[in-house]
């Protein structure tokens, strides 16, 4: 995958080259925040203990991968349709799907790319 062009901070006046838009200092806060949040979510024992678990025992192999016929053992739940701060999206157990580190990588990486079209979309 090829990176993106390094450019310069969108923020005016602002020189520091970037692949992400802004420079650490100048990137939009509000929408961290908000991921703080749900990251917590993470380590409710609802989580760690129930959802997680069973979504592994129940299917112990990457969804993606099997579409390609590979069997790789699964080490991420990942959730379906992005919950984004939606609790029951976050808590439904036919929202889960076990994935392969690189699967979700990816997967993680294309919504991200999504949200910053997104953000794009209401910034003009
Ligand atoms: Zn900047
Ligand atoms: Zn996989």
């Amino acid at each position: 995958m090829a990176l993106k062009p390094l450019r310069p901070c969108r923020h005016p006046g602002c020189q520091v080259l970037t692949r992400e838009g802004w420079c650490p200092k100048h990137r939009p806060q509000h929408k961290r925040r908000i991921s703080v949040a749900w990251h917590r979510w993470y380590l409710l024992p609802l989580w760690t203990d129930k959802l997680r678990p069973e979504q592994l025992l129940r299917e112990p192999f990457c969804r993606e991968c099997a579409k390609s016929g590979v069997r790789t053992y699964a080490a991420v739940v990942d959730h379906i349709r992005p919950f984004r701060g939606d609790w029951t999206l976050f808590t439904d157990p036919g929202n889960l799907q076990s994935l392969c580190k690189s699967c979700h990588d990816r997967k993680t990486a294309l919504e991200q790319a999504q949200d910053r079209r997104e953000s794009d979309k209401y910034r003009r």
